[in-house]
């Protein structure tokens, strides 16, 4: 098993490696250096054809295997993935633009731990019973849909193609995967570990290729029962509306615009530091990040002045540089709609206190796609920079006076992913927590994720539940059977 060749790319359809039908590829770049790196198949509905005519070959074996076998294969890929830690995370940097750091902290270990969390879980899964004193028992079935299809974005790539593949594969589905076209590499890669791991053929499918191509192909598919997207809120958009009247089960992770809310009894070393964490790590490509920092009005001037000078201190440079804690943004398209954005906060009467332009890398990084961390001040709420997700490193600061303003603040935007709270007031604490319109809320910590939490966004955020048995469930359909007594 090679993991250091990835120049051009296959889709893995039916356990073999496959060019795609059109012959077509895409280029891909690195975003730290602006240079091609490889090439990947830009596939189209006769792929997708071709993956779910394999996956519905291997369905009939896989769906009843037992769970302890597939808790076996899905260990070793897990083990697998670990054992390659460093192949991946390179890769994973030189796709993404990510610190190297990061990835070998963070992504490719997420990833080994996913799928060893829903290996592992689908050994303890179990439905309910309900009886019904003595005329009958009731007992649901929690069976494998069938074939489902796996759409992720770029920013966590191989981390949260896991996140998906590892619980549909569990709980005995085949599936057809697309990552994204813009970080397709650890994917490719993951279907090679797959394979050594002795995953059956078919049962997984990777496809590669754009969003409205490829990844509709997929939607749209008569045989592909359930998606599970991860991604912005305008392709959830489209995801849904093409979904919807075919009866498809969907789960949608979108976007968000999250408000880090801080008040003037917070733990000041911990909520600074975490802030900066917050509110810059992955060079703010986070879907998680807080974007909008609400800081209340008896320390909005200290808050200011130490969270710029720490800002300042952030290195921004090449990826593989231990020192750099920001790398490139992921594409010369994503670097360029930041800075647009930074300019309409600009015209909209932000003021930029720190960042607000790109950086010029050195040496091989002197193309690469880099932008400060940037803090503005000075907008109200409804302005289109904090309404409207910007997915890069740049936040805004807004002053609050009272709890309820606070609130108001929080919850002005269309989105509801996640929102950070910082107080050592626990009553506050739990008031603020009930009120705030997120999915996710953390107390006094921000990215602390236990994998058996209910994961995903409310109003535009999101519909359904990742995590633990809620994903299991999302992969598996409910059927009761009562038996009168
Ligand atoms: P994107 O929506 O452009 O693409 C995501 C994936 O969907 C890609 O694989 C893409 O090819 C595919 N896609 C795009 N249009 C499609 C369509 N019409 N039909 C089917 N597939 C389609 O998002 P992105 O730019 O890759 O990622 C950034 C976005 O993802 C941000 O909005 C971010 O907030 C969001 N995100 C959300 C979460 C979460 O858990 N809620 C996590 C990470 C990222």
């Amino acid at each position: 098993m090679d993991l250091t060749t990835y120049d051009t790319i296959q889709n893995f359809i039916g356990g073999s490696f496959h060019p795609p039908r059109s012959g077509n590829y895409i280029d891909n770049i690195n975003p730290a250096t602006g240079e091609i790196m490889g090439k990947i198949p830009d596939s189209n509905g006769r792929d997708i054809d071709e993956a779910v005519a394999a996956a519905k070959r291997a369905f009939p074996e896989w769906s009843v295997t037992s769970a302890e076998k597939r808790f076996y294969i899905l260990n070793r890929i897990a083990e697998l993935i670990e054992e390659q830690l460093e192949a991946l995370a390179l890769a994973e940097t030189h796709d993404n633009g990510k610190p190297l750091w990061l990835s070998k902290r963070v992504d490719i270990p997420r990833a080994s731990a996913n799928f060893r969390f829903f290996a592992t879980g689908i050994m303890h899964f179990a439905a309910e019973s309900h009886i019904m004193e003595d005329k009958a028992v009731n007992y649901t079935l929690r069976q494998p849909i069938g074939i489902v299809g796996c759409i992720s974005p770029w920013n966590l790539p191989l981390y949260l193609f896991t996140w998906k593949i590892a619980p549909a594969l569990a709980a005995g589905n085949c599936v057809i995967a697309k990552p994204s076209e813009v970080t397709p590499v650890t994917a490719y890669l993951l279907s090679l570990i797959c394979k050594e791991a002795g995953l059956p053929d078919g049962v997984l499918n990777i496809v590669h290729g754009t969003g409205t191509v490829t990844g509709e192909a997929i939607v749209k598919h008569p045989d592909i029962k359930a998606v599970s997207f991860t991604g912005s809120t305008r392709a959830g958009e489209r995801i849904a509306s093409l979904a919807a009247p075919k009866f498809k089960k969907l789960s949608l992770e979108l976007g968000g615009k999250n408000p880090n809310i801080i008040f003037s009894d917070c733990d000041w070393e911990k909520m600074m530091k975490t802030t900066i964490q917050s509110s810059f790590s992955n060079q703010g490509e986070i879907c998680l990040c807080g974007s909008r920092i609400l800081i209340e009005e008896s320390i909005y001037e200290k808050f200011k002045k130490e969270f710029v000078e720490r800002t300042k201190e952030l290195i921004v440079g090449d990826p593989l540089d231990e020192n750099s804690k920001q790398g490139a943004i992921v594409s010369k398209v994503h670097y360029e709609k930041i800075l647009r954005c930074i300019d309409t906060a600009k015209q909209e009467g932000g003021k930029v206190l720190c960042g607000g332009n790109a950086v010029k890398g050195k040496g091989r990084c002197a193309n690469g796609y880099f932008i400060g961390p940037t803090i503005i001040e000075g907008l109200g709420p409804n302005c289109q920079t904090n309404q409207e997700e910007i997915f890069g490193p740049v936040v805004t600061l807004q002053s609050f006076r009272t709890e309820e303003e606070a609130l108001q603040l929080a919850n002005v935007t269309s989105y509801g992913l996640a929102a950070t709270i910082w107080t050592q007031d626990i009553s506050k604490a739990n008031r603020v927590a009930a009120k705030v319109e997120s999915g996710i809320i953390w107390v006094n910590c921000w990215l602390l994720r236990d994998l058996r939490t209910p994961f995903g966004g409310m109003k535009n955020s999101g519909v359904g539940r990742e995590g633990g048995w809620e994903a299991l469930r999302f992969f598996t359909e409910a059927k009761n059977v009562c038996v009168q007594l």
